[in-house]
């Protein structure tokens, strides 16, 4: 593994004066050249304990944990190690016959991307089901440079690789920010701390609705006669036929666009107009479909992993977890002036375990997350008001307020918490519903599978979550492909199950154990840093690294680190034990010459 020693430096310069009340229209016409300034911070407000804290690892494009692991590293430049390239075919491949008609249920990046696959195969008469309003184009930068428009994510190597396999990156990447690295402020490192991510893939930042919006502008330009996108509407229903598909119904709705989901039904419930009942309107359409895909994200409002879960015959079962370390968030716009660098992604912590992190548009404003605790009334209650989230701001996070404006803050307060999703994964073994041996053999043959969040939910620290979704879709693409012997693309979906689903388990628990304290996150940290640089031939890097390895499976990831940690636990226990003997040899010996010692001088 290369280890690169290059360093980086910041300089440090005054202020730039920005208005605090009018947003800049564009970044572009004052910025002189030359390297980000980046302004000294008072910390005599920072808790001791978090001075300690520091960052091993860090990924750009990914929210970074409020509370990340503690690190003696106190210089002002990380480098992360450059992840392997994995080895994904491309191209189109054969397929088995295909079904006469597949719905899509969630036009959402995992969707519309699983949409694109079946079209490259040369599938037709594809439906797409979005209950959210259609997103503007792609190439209104005007909209697009409003960072008040969704929250940023980043698509690392995995997404990247596996759009580029769908023949849709380019596209993508048009509209995305390339972030080259981390600028993270906290109590020991003031001034801010650079981390040059070394990755062979430089993470592409996208707001999360504009990638859509480019997803959606690929299937109409290159796919229109295979797919059908449909917004505003939600499927309300879906019954399994004998044949192994269902009967979906779905009805116009009203969902907000800039809706940020928690998984959670009541916070859903204030972003959909509940469905209506009855159907007096005639608005409601049912149709029987052979291929169903869920892609309907985390929400427990889904229709198709919800008629998996009822369904005793099916072995798809959602498990979810209690959420420990809830975190609330609410978006605000940095608009960095053209001094600073728009190629970071920016992250400060309060001592309160408060959190902002900021990725850049392709415009090159900041869209900011402010992540706090629910249980921290005292700060939820400052971002209640345009005057006390100033203060705030001023107050905890003063190296961004001068580029927050007053009418941004006006709007921060009127916008209410989202919550970071709680994990959860679809678990006994299936991401299927498996086709009936004895099904109706009148009807055409039919089955269902899920991707995305639908199966893999997990909170966004590490930029795993539409990542892993793009590769769900090139998965079962690979599957059709080893169906097409077969001629069934039936076939494909128990396959899919296998190759994937142990992944979806492995990237959530592997996620969770992130979320924890010491010893689940902080402590294997330390003991994979140590182990890996004093034996780089027997340990592998920590996890946050390994699931940055393109070409390693989650479940391979998590497979190794467990085979890692009882080596180390091992090596630890045997080094304990031969300290113990030691020193008990040591203090018998001692003990011996003692007593020898005493008994001798009675003697005498
Ligand atoms: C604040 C935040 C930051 C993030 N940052 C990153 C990051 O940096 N990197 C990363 O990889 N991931 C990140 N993620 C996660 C990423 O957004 C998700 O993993 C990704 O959007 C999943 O795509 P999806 O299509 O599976 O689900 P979604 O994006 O949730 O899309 C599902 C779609 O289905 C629709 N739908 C649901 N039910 C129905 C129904 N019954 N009928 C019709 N339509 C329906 C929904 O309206 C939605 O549009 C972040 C998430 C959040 C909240």
């Amino acid at each position: 593994m290369p280890s690169l020693t290059m360093s980086s430096t910041l300089v440090v310069r005054p202020p730039v004066a920005v208005s605090r009340t009018k947003r800049p229209s564009s970044r572009a016409t004052a910025r002189p050249h030359g390297p980000s300034p980046i302004r000294p911070v008072d910390v005599s407000r920072w808790s001791p304990g978090l001075s300690r804290r520091g960052r091993l690892v860090s990924t750009p494009g990914a929210i970074a944990d409020p509370e990340p692991p503690s690190s003696s590293n106190s210089a002002s430049t990380v480098i992360v190690d450059a992840p392997d390239v994995g080895a994904h075919g491309s191209g189109i491949a054969p397929s088995p016959p295909q079904p006469s008609k597949t719905v899509i249920v969630g036009g959402g990046p995992s969707g519309l991307f699983a949409a694109i696959m079946l079209a490259r195969r040369g599938w037709r008469n594809i439906e797409v089901w979005e209950r959210l309003q259609r997103p503007p184009s792609p190439d209104a930068n005007e909209i697009w440079g409003d960072p008040n428009r969704s929250y940023c994510i980043g698509v690392s190597g995995r997404g990247q690789i596996a759009l580029e396999r769908m023949g849709c990156v380019d596209r993508v990447l048009s509209y995305c920010k390339t972030v080259n690295s981390r600028m993270d402020w906290s109590p020991q490192n003031p001034e801010g701390k650079e981390t040059i991510s070394n990755k062979q893939y430089a993470t592409q930042v996208i707001q999360r609705d504009r990638l859509v919006a480019a997803l959606l502008k690929e299937v109409e330009e290159k796919y229109a006669d295979a797919v059908t996108v449909t917004h505003g509407v939600q499927c309300v229903s879906c019954e399994w036929t004998g044949a192994g598909g269902a009967i979906l119904t779905r009805q116009p709705t009203e969902c907000r666009s800039d809706e940020h989901k928690s998984g959670d039904e009541e916070d859903d419930d204030e972003t959909c107009e509940a469905p209506p009942v009855d159907d007096e309107a005639g608005v409601r359409v049912t149709v029987p479909v052979p291929f169903v895909v869920g892609a309907e994200g985390a929400s427990r409002r889904n229709a198709v992993a919800r008629a998996m879960d009822d369904d005793d015959a099916c072995d798809a079962k959602m498990v979810r977890f209690e959420d420990t370390n809830p975190r609330v968030y609410k978006t605000i716009p940095i608009n960095l002036p053209e001094s600073y660098r728009d190629d970071l992604n920016y992250s400060a912590r309060t001592k309160g375990g408060v959190a902002l992190e900021a990725l850049p548009t392709k415009e090159g404003l900041l869209v900011g997350i402010l992540l706090v605790k629910p249980g921290d009334k005292e700060t939820c209650a400052k971002l209640e008001s345009r005057e006390s989230l100033r203060k705030y701001f001023d107050e905890d996070f003063p190296m961004f307020t001068d580029f927050i404006t007053d009418e941004d803050l006006e709007l921060m307060a009127k916008r209410p918490l989202s919550t970071l999703p709680t994990f959860a994964y679809c678990g006994g073994d299936s991401l299927h519903r498996r086709v009936a041996e004895d099904g109706d053999s009148s009807q055409e043959a039919g089955g269902a599978c899920l991707l995305g969040d639908s199966i893999h939910t997990v909170k966004p620290y590490f930029g795993l979550g539409v990542n892993s979704a793009f590769e769900d879709v090139t998965i079962l693409d690979d599957c059709l492909t080893s169906a097409a012997g077969s001629g069934k693309w039936t076939e494909a979906l128990a396959d899919y199950s296998k190759r994937r689903a142990e992944d979806a388990k492995a990237l959530v628990d592997i996620s969770r154990s992130f979320d924890g304290g010491f010893l689940t996150f902080v402590l294997p940290l330390i003991l994979d840093g140590i182990f890996s640089k004093l034996l780089p031939n027997v340990f592998m890097p920590n996890t946050i690294q390994m699931t940055q390895k393109y070409d390693w499976r989650f479940s391979q990831v998590a497979k190794r680190k467990r085979r890692d940690r009882a080596l180390q636990v091992a090596i630890l226990a045997s080094a304990l034990g031969a300290v113990g003997t030691v020193a008990f040899m040591v203090v018998r010996t001692l003990v011996g010459l003692m007593i020898g010692a005493m008994t001798g001088g009675l003697a005498a």
